[in-house]
């Protein structure tokens, strides 16, 4: 009898949603990321629960309209994590016809299954606020809705609900070698301790590692139709007050976004790039960073250089290439390739996806596996993430509460918490009545009582887990409260 029904290998969204989806359904599933949760591609993402505007002009149809249902989807199921963002596009006419985007938006506006985004209309940039930073010359745009989450924490409660439906997940556990017999043996080095354990069938969802599994781990050729496309995102402080994004028209055809991020910041991105090599050592280049600065500083007053960038990351997309185009026009919806020879366990490997179907992707994983297992029926649609049992508008609401209970929290911090956790907050929080009563206090808003919540309950081991991954504090930490943090976080796991 294998330890597994299930094994996967991979703790990014892919991975973790087809976790959570196979032991809502029963199975007895095992998750070995090498490194922490959402460690790849899956926070290097622009954060975007969309539909994509820019893939109807490739005529992606059929992927736009399957995203943008997923968008309403997934803020019912996390409305902590996931909130509606208004796009504004000003127009140019040099760049695009406005004729085009008006249909584009149209389309948009009517493929998606939309109950709660309002519909996209246009916008006087001289009366409305959202042309206050941009440059005289913009007069007209259009605005539309998408969703805007956090990526990261996304991941991490995947998990969480995954592990509260009996998977287990094993993060700093990297699978070295997969034999193939009737079952799967693995072999994991879990920080220098090797371990076996064995499962009836393997799903790689290794993202831009999957060549390299295929290779290095299975033993297998390289994937030849796996294409490596790489993106870079930059993190200024806040260049205006409003609080949506703008589509911004690139003179080479791209679009760029900037998005108000973490209340004091704006998020810019992103490039898009041919990549080989590691992609644990993708980095955002110079050359990038003025790429970005110089598309923003086409349209808004203010100039920012490269020197303004707070914060920079870089991310790897898998993509199953369907010719030789390039990489802007290869698909960016996910394929999953099921290899079942005869009397030879069964492999589910996972290419591309976007954090906007990772849903779907799971229920059609569990789909092209069901041959294997007891008949099950998909749930996730209609089902919440820890601490999202709440309405998708219901986060005011939930502050007050929360703030008329721990009347001792400023409302930034409530607002952040409430954004991280939804109704976990309670399991935090406690019965404090003062801020002392919630711990050592490590910079911005960060207590122990936090640090030790996401040890306990979200695999966090290390400062960068908590800072980057579980939060983004990291971008108000300076490096003596890192070290600090550190210093605390090391202790309190021994
Ligand atoms: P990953 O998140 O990379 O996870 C794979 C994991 O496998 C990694 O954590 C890795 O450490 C682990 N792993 C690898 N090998 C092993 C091993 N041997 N043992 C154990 N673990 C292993 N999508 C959207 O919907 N909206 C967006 O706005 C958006 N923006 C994007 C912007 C950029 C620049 C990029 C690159 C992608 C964007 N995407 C977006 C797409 C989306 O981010 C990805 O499709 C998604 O994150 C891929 O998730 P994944 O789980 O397949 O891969």
């Amino acid at each position: 009898m294998p330890d597994f029904d299930l094994a996967i290998i991979g703790g990014g969204i892919n991975g973790v949603g087809i976790a959570r989806d196979a032991a809502g359904r029963g199975l007895k599933v095992v998750l070995v990321e090498q490194n922490d949760l959402a460690s790849g591609t899956s926070a290097a993402s622009s954060k975007l629960i969309h539909g994509g505007l820019r893939y109807l002009e490739h005529g992606a149809l059929w992927l736009v309209r399957a995203a943008l249902a997923e968008r309403e989807v997934l803020l019912r199921m996390a409305p902590h994590l996931i909130r509606p963002l208004r796009f504004v596009l000003p127009l140019d006419a040099a760049r695009r016809s406005p004729l085009l985007i008006r249909l584009g938006l149209l389309v948009y506006d009517c493929i998606g299954r939309r109950e709660i985004l309002p519909p996209s209309r246009a916008v006087d940039l001289l009366t409305d606020e959202a042309g206050l930073p941009l440059k005289r010359a913009f007069h007209d745009g259009y605005e539309y809705s998408d969703c805007f989450a956090d990526d990261a924490r996304l991941v991490v409660l995947n998990a969480v609900d995954a592990a509260e439906r009996g998977a287990t997940i094993r993060t700093r556990t990297r699978c070295v070698r997969a034999e193939r017999a009737d079952g799967w043996r693995l072999t994991l080095n879990a920080q220098g301790r090797r371990e076996v354990v064995t499962a009836r069938v393997l799903v790689s969802a290794a993202g831009p590692w999957v060549g390299m599994v295929a290779e290095t781990v299975l033993r297998q050729p390289p994937p030849r139709r796996l294409r490596l496309d790489k993106g870079s995102h930059i993190v200024v402080r806040r260049l205006y007050e409003h609080e949506r994004a703008y589509l911004l028209q690139a003179a080479d055809g791209r679009v760029v976004f900037t998005i108000p991020f973490e209340r004091d910041f704006t998020l810019i991105g992103t490039t898009d790039r041919n990549f080989s090599g590691d992609p644990a050592a993708v980095m955002a280049t110079a050359e990038e960073m003025d790429y970005l600065c110089g598309v923003v500083n086409e349209y808004f007053r203010t100039a920012i250089a490269a020197v303004d960038a707070v914060w920079a990351f870089a991310g790897v997309r898998a993509l199953y290439a369907r010719g030789t185009r390039k990489a802007q026009d290869v698909g960016r919806d996910y394929v999953l390739i099921l290899d079942r020879r005869s009397r030879a366990a069964p492999l589910l490997t996972v290419y591309g996806g976007k954090l906007t179907t990772y849903r779907r992707l799971a229920e059609a994983a569990l789909a092209k596996l069901s041959h294997f297992f007891p008949p099950s029926q998909p749930w996730t649609a209609e089902s919440r993430l820890p601490g999202g049992d709440f309405t998708y508008d219901g986060a005011p609401a939930l502050i007050a509460r929360t703030q008329r209970r721990w009347p001792f929290l400023t409302a930034d911090h409530v607002r952040r918490l409430i954004a991280a956790y939804g109704t976990r907050v309670d399991n935090i929080l406690k019965s404090a009545t003062r801020l002392d009563d919630l711990g050592m206090r490590f910079g911005a808003d960060l207590t122990a009582a936090e640090v030790r919540y996401l040890m306990a309950k979200e695999w966090a081991q290390t400062g960068d887990d908590v800072l980057w991954r579980r939060s983004k504090l990291g971008l108000r930490f300076s490096d003596a409260q890192r070290a600090m943090l550190d210093r605390f976080m090391a202790q309190a796991g021994t």
